[in-house]
């Protein structure tokens, strides 16, 4: 638009009603929606079927960019075999990370967007998907690790404020160990954060995950659980352990495990708002806090960027 013809578009702005002065910020707010999912769905650098950098863009299909692979031969576009193929609203979505990003229940997204709540639950499940695979894949210097416990459960994130013993499970409430699902939180001073859901709470479990992300030069900082000794004399890792049942929460300066403590509550309080997270969707919400926690100024378009797989 011309200068002088946007002046007297400006001018004609104070005679809007307030419905249609209403009208006309909606549809410039669903513009910049529009434009900003368009960006992330017409962008890639690679084949999704081979990884390839070798394609060729290939006509547009329902605004979206289609690509050829030159190397395997394929078509393919941005939501080709992830999580978001196929998902419908593409003008909502931006709203919805938006919300994701202010950690909002899906009842708020639904109403926010404009969506059912089983949309928004679904929307919720594939916007995650890809983001809970992002972890620390390189633990090096000082590494703090503990666990965590959630309640098993078909919806359910009941928490225990301190770790169960081995003697006697939760005895409050009556609950044993096999009722909670162990998590292991694992920190460097670089605040990379890598978590894993643990199939057993033993020196094995926590072998077979940590092993493949940790230098061989670590040095480990934990409490003094004997699996956790354990592990570390299994391979020859410096430890140094806190005997928190003494009241003993720094070993000598450095030693500490502090972050991971700090970690854990931030991702306790953080979880209450949810008011109850099912088993089977605990990875996502583990990927979404370390995503909030690591891009603490993360944009709708840096999260759908996620989304799609991108970093
Ligand atoms: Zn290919």
């Amino acid at each position: 638009m011309r200068t002088k013809a946007f002046q007297q578009f400006l001018a004609q702005i104070t005679k809007l009603t307030p419905t249609q002065r209403k009208q006309a910020l909606d549809n410039i707010k669903k513009m910049d929606n529009t434009e900003i999912v368009e960006d992330v769905l017409n962008t890639t650098d690679h084949c999704h079927y081979c990884g390839s950098s070798n394609f060729i863009k290939w006509g547009l299909n329902s605004n979206i960019q289609r690509y050829k692979c030159k190397d395997c031969k394929k078509t393919f576009n941005v939501l080709t075999k992830t999580p978001m193929a196929h998902l419908r609203y593409k003008e909502k979505w931006n709203d919805f990370s938006k919300d994701l990003i202010d950690s909002k229940s899906v009842r708020d997204s639904a109403t926010h967007c404009h969506i059912s709540k089983n949309t928004s639950f679904r929307w919720r499940h594939r916007f995650l998907k890809i983001p809970a695979d992002i972890k620390a894949k390189h633990l090096q210097g000082i590494v703090e690790f503990d666990e965590t416990y959630f309640l098993k459960s078909e919806k359910g994130n009941h928490h225990l404020d301190r770790k169960p013993h081995k003697r006697g499970g939760w005895a409050k409430q009556g609950l044993s160990l096999k009722e909670y699902t162990p998590v292991l939180i694992a920190r460097d001073r670089n605040g990379n954060t890598a978590d894993f859901i643990l199939e057993h709470s033993d020196d094995g479990s926590i072998a077979q995950v940590m092993l493949p992300i940790l230098d061989y030069d670590v040095l480990l900082c934990s409490d003094s659980k004997s699996s956790y000794k354990s592990f570390a004399n299994m391979f020859d890792f410096t430890h140094k352990y806190i005997n928190a049942s003494d009241g003993e929460h720094v070993v000598e300066g450095a030693y500490h495990i502090q972050n991971v403590n700090a970690y854990d509550s931030r991702l306790k309080r953080w979880m209450v708002r949810f008011h109850g997270v099912s088993t089977k969707y605990l990875e996502n919400y583990l990927g979404w806090m370390r995503m909030l926690d690591r891009e603490s100024d993360i944009t709708s378009k840096d999260l759908l960027g996620h989304s799609v797989g991108r970093n």
